[in-house]
């Protein structure tokens, strides 16, 4: 028995080891073995008990990260404020945290501070109620309501497979029901993260969000432009590359969440489901979730490059008509400007602004269909996502767009086309695996030369 929480035994609950990661269990009984409690806690125990499978499996032990790292050879630390252990198992990880607890409150010593600073200095608070330090350790119980939704707020126990419910999570499983922990106006003030996270697990698990955890929503959004770039990057990844990009980008704008996501991009939507704006990204996203969904890869930059695609056309064309900047030169400054503002917002990074560049320029050099050129552009590595996209614009507009993307289509099954196509090995694959490939051209290979001498002898 845990006190705060309902206990359900193994025999009430339908959780087996058999869905649990071997990795996991390992560490688990390796942790219990050492003394220690040990729990699944989180989207594990949710997603096993609504019958999906898991993402990854989050442990969290009693035992500090440094007990943890004696109980494990493959174990590194992590974080400077919240230190977490992580356990690697290949190209597993399990994440190990230490139950996080509340922040601690030490009135007396703080006699001479202003009434504010020590708000403040005691919630480690901002302005508007955002937690900016995390790094308590606590017992279960202070872990349990430090999390965000009651779903979420399951834990496994490897002792005897029993699972505590400290928020009656597994009543709103049931319910299909996401509801926040606490006061929901708090919960979002401290880290209005969670606002987006109300919508992707709504929208992944196909669960209602209470309403008491819903109508705050629309009030507080702006509390997004709180959030550091680099995380609302990794949030609009979770958001887009599940399968789920339809439903969430159609969720984030009801809520008044996405403009603080990609203001230029909202700026030039206008609600009308029938404009080419509104259309490119509904047909965009779709097309996202099919491929994701038949276990292929969607690019990052391909998504982007659609995002802020005509954002980009309305400047450039500003910039040429108000600004009297020649064609070229208006595209150029347009692209950087529209960059260098997306990045502000969300922090993306530079393998993909590049490649989203390359993408836009693309959409230049494929109007070229004479001499030598189709034969070079298709062996680039980035003619794959240039033509998909131009392909997704013809789909878009019509017209002359899609003549030129059937002659494309045509020229890359004609025999020229082919020769040219085969010979690149990037052709068809998904790209921007990794960081080299980001390269607009195929990298030479430098042969040794003859007085190289050979590695390892002198
Ligand atoms: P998934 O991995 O499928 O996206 P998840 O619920 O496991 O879902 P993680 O980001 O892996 O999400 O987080 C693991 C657990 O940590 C959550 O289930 C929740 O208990 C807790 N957690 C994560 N983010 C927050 C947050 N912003 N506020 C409070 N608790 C959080
Ligand atoms: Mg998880």
């Amino acid at each position: 028995m845990i006190e705060g929480a309902t206990t359900i035994p193994r025999s009430e609950h339908p959780v087996s080891r058999k869905d649990i990661s071997p990795s996991a269990l390992k560490v688990l009984y390796r942790l219990k073995d050492n003394g220690y409690d040990a729990y699944l806690v989180g989207g594990c125990i949710r997603d096993i008990l609504l019958g999906l499978e898991p993402k990854d499996f989050d442990v969290v032990t009693n035992a500090t990260p440094e007990q943890v790292k004696r109980c494990f050879n493959n174990c590194r630390l992590i974080g400077r404020r919240f230190r977490l252990a992580h356990i690697m198992f290949g190209r597993e990880i399990i994440e190990v945290a230490t139950f996080r607890g509340h922040h601690e409150v030490e009135v007396e010593s703080e006699e001479n501070v202003s009434k504010e600073d020590l708000a403040k200095k005691i919630s480690r608070q901002s302005d508007e109620g955002q937690l900016l330090r995390d790094n308590v350790f606590g017992s279960m119980n202070e872990d349990a309501e430090r999390r965000d939704f009651t779903i979420n707020a399951l834990y496994y126990d490897i002792k005897d497979f029993s699972i505590y419910d400290f928020a009656n999570g597994m009543a709103d499983i049931d319910k299909g029901l996401i509801d926040l922990i606490g006061d929901p106006e708090t919960r979002y003030r401290e880290d209005p993260v969670r606002m987006l996270r109300a919508v992707r697990f709504s929208n992944k698990l196909r669960m209602q969000i209470a309403e008491r955890t819903e109508a705050p929503i629309f009030e507080l959004a702006h509390l997004l432009k709180n959030i550091p770039p680099a995380r609302l990057f990794d949030e609009s990844l979770k958001l887009m590359l599940a399968g789920k990009a339809q439903v969430n980008y159609q969720s984030l704008r009801e809520y008044g969440l996405f403009r603080y996501f990609f203001p230029a991009v909202d700026q030039e939507l206008t609600g009308n489901p029938d404009d080419k704006e509104e259309r490119l990204l509904s047909i965009m996203f779709g097309n996202t979730d099919t491929r994701i969904n038949s276990g292929k890869s969607v690019s990052p930059a391909y998504i982007l490059a659609a995002m802020f695609w005509y954002p980009l056309e309305a400047l450039a064309t500003s910039l040429e008509l108000e600004g009297g900047l020649h064609p070229y030169d208006a595209f150029q400054v347009a692209t950087n400007d529209i960059l260098q503002r997306a990045v502000q917002t969300i922090a993306i990074p530079k393998r993909f602004t590049t490649a989203v560049r390359e993408i836009w320029t693309f959409q230049h050099r494929l109007t070229k269909t004479t001499g030598k050129r189709p034969s070079v552009l298709v062996e680039n590595p980035r003619f794959r996502a240039a033509y998909d996209f131009l392909l997704l614009r013809a789909e878009v507009e019509g017209g002359e767009l899609t003549q030129l993307a059937r002659w494309w289509t045509d020229y890359q099954q004609s025999a020229e086309g082919k020769k040219h196509a085969y010979s690149n090995p990037n052709h068809g694959k998904p790209e921007f695996k990794s960081k080299s490939s980001s390269t607009p051209y195929p990298k030479k290979k430098r042969r040794p030369r003859q007085y190289d001498k050979p590695k390892g002898k002198n």
